[in-house]
């Protein structure tokens, strides 16, 4: 039996007239529309000579139409790949040299500009614009909705991401049929996703959140999901009155909690709040089940691997932690230097395996080698620690680590402490070079205003709270930590800024 995504997708649909996707417009695409307008953008994707196997790239914004070619380029047995709309055009060319995709694309505001690029790799060309207008739709509209979908492996590509790419060239994540169907059953099953579940889809759809996690859980559940352009807290507070989920990065959450109205009555009718992309400080938890009175549930995952632990629906949801393994998903600690196997409770790369992981980097063997072991684990980059209740804690990326005269110190811990001091917002705490130490731990503070604070204030408050090792040498104060589109601290901007002095 094939198992392409969408043939799964499509036995497991028990109400065709049921709402699939709708938009604040009030537009609304029911199961049999997606089967019917997928075929028809299947069937235009062939005409312009789409093959099973090749790349589709998509740059373009967030719609309901998005949505349909990501589901008919998969239909097509051809590979999904999203680029993030805020890439430039010297950016995008590096992703179509690198993928070769037989098509590409755009919004029609682009078109001129990808010209030379596309024709350089000999890529098609179509559009799609914020309305669904566009090239492509054209040439759908005239195509029958009848389309054989592709037989698939579940072990054939069906979509290629590349990473944020803060360090070194961005790399291609080959994710197959079955990463993308076991990780949407997963999710679906461990948040209790069912059919009359309305989900607030308020990410972008060019990253592994919004475009896996948030639709193909949705869609498997047989659920329906409203489609914003764009997070906007006015229009997620009005709809909380309708739907049942929310899945958001933390800085949606941090910015709902600046809304007045944000309050028990407001979200009475909500389900469940989902968080990840980046950590939930377990303020914003704390503060946030305070005003609503829902815990919010945080889950980890990233591009390379789809999901790998939540914390649980029924159940204790740890403020401050990203949960337990998700079934079928193993996860271990292992020492950084060596791999090998760290005994329960101590820090060291978090290394996971399980059906959910993908294939490898596109086109970059040794990479792929590096990353991914021989035994099937891959070797995320996170560190973290594994708790006495099976629960996964996350100190920080690898490279963010610091180490200042042979001493680790892990970023997340001493943030944590400037975080719970009077005053601070929050907090970036970094390594930059010093001639004596190798590195010198400096943090970067986003001050409230009340009360005023000095360097010498944040420094005295950590005193008996940490290490002195582990205490900044010095203290920078900023308006606002740069993140980017997931609300990721950018750290390795920060280390620039602030690598030869303030
Ligand atoms: P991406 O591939 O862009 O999704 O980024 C994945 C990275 O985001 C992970 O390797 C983690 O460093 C980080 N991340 C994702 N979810 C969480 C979370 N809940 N808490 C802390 N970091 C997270």
């Amino acid at each position: 039996m094939s198992a392409n995504l969408f043939d799964i997708l499509s036995r497991s649909i028990t109400d065709a007239a049921a709402t699939a996707i709708e938009t604040p417009a009030g537009d609304r695409i029911t199961y049999a529309d997606l089967v019917a307008r997928t075929g028809q953008m299947a069937n235009a994707l062939i005409g312009l000579g789409v093959r099973p196997g090749d790349r589709v790239a998509v740059q373009v914004e967030k719609s309901p139409e998005a949505i349909i070619l990501y589901l008919a380029t998969v239909r097509a047995g051809a590979v999904f790949l999203p680029l993030n709309t805020a890439y430039t055009v010297a950016e995008v060319a590096y992703f179509i040299g690198d993928a070769e995709p037989a098509l590409l694309v755009c919004d029609p505001a682009r078109a001129a500009e990808l010209a030379a690029i596309a024709e350089q790799t000999g890529a098609r060309r179509a559009t799609l614009d914020a309305n669904g207008r566009g090239s492509l739709p054209d040439a759908a509209a005239n195509t029958s909705p009848d389309f054989a979908t592709v037989p698939r492996d579940a072990d054939d590509l069906a979509a290629l991401l590349y990473t944020s790419g803060t360090t070194g060239r961005s790399k291609g994540a080959m994710l197959t049929h079955g990463n993308l169907v076991s990780n949407a059953l997963t999710l679906r099953d461990a948040w209790r996703f069912t059919k009359a579940d309305v989900l607030i889809h308020a990410l972008p759809i060019f990253h592994t959140h919004g475009l896996f996690v948030a639709t193909n859980v949705t869609l498997f559940s047989g659920a329906s999901m409203v489609l914003l352009p764009k997070f906007d807290p006015g229009r997620v507070l009005g709809l909380m009155a309708r739907a049942t989920v929310l899945m958001g990065v933390p800085t949606f959450y941090v910015r709902l909690l600046e809304s007045a109205t944000l309050d028990a009555a407001a979200t009475a009718r909500m389900r469940l709040f989902i968080s990840g992309s980046a950590p939930l400080l377990a303020e914003t938890h704390r503060e946030w089940q305070a005003r609503t009175g829902h815990a919010i549930l945080e889950r980890y995952g990233m591009t390379e691997t789809n999901m790998n632990t939540s914390n649980p629906c029924d159940g204790a949801r740890v403020a401050g932690t990203v949960g337990l393994p998700l079934p079928g998903t193993e996860v271990i600690v292992t020492d950084p230097d060596t791999g090998a196997h760290l005994p329960q409770g101590e820090i060291g790369m978090i290394e996971v395996r399980g059906a959910n992981v993908f294939k490898g980097y596109w086109r970059m063997p040794e990479k792929t080698a590096a990353e991914l072991r021989a035994n099937g684990f891959f070797i995320t980059g996170d560190l973290g620690r594994i708790d006495d209740k099976g629960y996964v804690h996350i100190v920080g990326r690898a490279k963010d680590l610091i180490i200042t005269g042979g001493y680790n110190v892990y970023p997340k811990e001493v943030e944590a402490e400037i975080d719970d001091i009077d005053g601070v917002l929050e907090s970036a705490v970094i390594g930059v070079p010093h001639k004596d130490f190798g590195e010198a731990v400096t943090a970067v503070v986003v001050p409230t205003g009340q009360p005023h604070l000095t360097e010498a204030d944040v420094t005295k408050a950590l005193e008996g709270r940490l290490a002195r090792f582990k205490r900044p040498s010095r203290v920078v104060f900023v308006d606002a930590l740069p993140r980017n589109t997931m609300g990721k601290v950018q750290k390795n901007l920060l280390r620039d800024r602030f690598a030869g002095g303030a």
